[in-house]
């Protein structure tokens, strides 16, 4: 027998750190890489926030902090949480832990026996149902096509939900899509979930502040008041504001719950950096300027992208709301016969077949639940996509 636990067998390690592994190694070896794998800001954490953790360290705050946050940060996120969504929630209702990740890990560690269910559309983030395996739980994906922008039906989501579903997990705007949803797409979601009471809401919104066009971003709880007893609002600093690095997530959530995070955070990690904490107050509280600044040239490659992507054959690319990627249909190139010979049969062939062929990185539809697709993350440089764009038109272009 393994000496390793059995639970691992059940989740694979994260594609998406895999592609930028192998565009790594690649790089090392000599190649040209141009990754677009990566799901982080190229732009440098604004220095008002490196300030507020450089005067944090000069102060002394580098002990142990409370285990889920400092009042001063679970101040901040109250007043977020207010000023852009309505939502009142008070310091006991907030958690924050080492990133998004450990939210959301906590928040199902807490939450899911054997065989409990969670309902996730799909294109979804990767790691969400890893992280229902690796707690026991079933993940139930729901298709949702191109066509519908990738978003949810009322219907399907209906239809997907069972007396064993513990939460649907919600994520606009979507990684890896970009789709987000309006206020009244919103409402058809949470009229449904309404009327389901025994679900609850995980919604994450770690990409709020990414939308472009003057998108009005919204958030569950927001739009259907009655859900926010059984909703948890997730957030964090890492997208909004470049602190990847950094490692601050945050929710909002009934204090039951938040309690129960606690406790498993108090026996695992304990408090996230004291340090970053800091930063994420000056981060929520300081100003929010350079978002809009950051934003205009993350639509300016989007649009970029977009365009480039529908001149190549066999490929069409929808135009999203939001984050940093797009998620372009590769139907088109399959079946397909590469210049050696090869015929592609898969997103993931297609990937496979840019990255040696055209030296440009992206990740494969099929790690995100939706083939024939592939997610290209535009936050690199203008000049990078442009090329990377044309070296996908070329690898395209030499398929027969
Ligand atoms: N949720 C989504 C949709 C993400 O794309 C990511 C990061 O890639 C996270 C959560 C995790 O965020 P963090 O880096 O704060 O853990």
């Amino acid at each position: 027998s393994s000496f390793l636990a059995s639970r691992l067998d059940r989740i694979k390690p994260s594609p998406t750190i895999a592609v930028s592994t192998k565009a790594r190694e690649l790089r090392a070896a000599g190649k040209d890489v141009i990754g677009l794998g990566a799901g982080e800001p190229d732009f440098d954490t604004p220095d008002h926030i490196k300030e507020a953790a450089k005067a944090a360290m000069d102060r002394g705050d580098t002990k142990y902090t409370a285990v889920d946050g400092t009042p001063e940060l679970k101040q901040a996120i109250c007043q977020k949480f207010e000023r852009d969504n309505g939502l009142s929630y008070k310091p006991e209702n907030i958690s924050v832990a080492t990133g998004g990740k450990q939210v959301l890990f906590n928040a199902l560690f807490a939450t899911i026996e054997e065989g409990d269910e969670v309902v996730i559309p799909a294109p979804f983030w990767v790691s969400y149902p890893d992280m229902v395996l690796l707690c026991g739980g079933e993940p139930v994906a729901v298709p949702c096509s191109q066509d519908a922008g990738f978003k949810l039906r009322a219907e399907d989501l209906d239809n997907a939900i069972t007396k064993n579903t513990k939460w649907v997990i919600l994520n606009s705007p979507s990684n890896p899509s970009g789709a987000a949803y309006s206020k009244d797409e919103m409402q058809a979601i949470t009229d449904v979930l309404k009327k389901h009471e025994h679900v609850w809401v995980l919604t994450d919104d770690m990409y709020e502040k990414l939308v472009y066009d003057g998108f009005e971003f919204c958030t569950p709880a927001q739009i259907e008041p009655t859900l926010f007893d059984r909703t948890l609002t997730m957030n964090g600093v890492s997208k909004a504001y470049a602190m990847t690095g950094w490692r601050i997530g945050y929710a909002g959530g009934p204090t039951q719950l938040i309690k129960a995070m606690a406790k498993i955070q108090s026996q695992s990690t304990s408090s996230p950096s004291s340090i970053s904490q800091a930063a994420a107050v000056e981060a929520l509280n300081g100003p929010q300027d350079f978002i809009a600044s950051n934003n205009e040239v993350f639509r300016q490659r989007r649009d970029l992208v977009v365009e480039k992507l529908n001149q190549c054959p066999g490929l069409t690319c929808s135009k999203p709301e939001g984050a940093f990627y797009v998620y372009p249909s590769c139907a088109g190139v399959i079946g397909l016969k590469t210049p050696q010979g090869n015929r592609l049969q898969s997103d993931g062939d297609f990937v496979t077949y840019l990255l040696e062929e055209a030296n440009v990185a992206c990740v494969q539809g099929e790690a995100f639940g939706l083939s024939p697709y592939f997610r290209i993350s535009y936050a690199t440089s203008t000049e990078a996509l442009e090329e990377a764009c044309k070296r996908i038109r070329q690898a395209c272009e030499q398929l027969s």
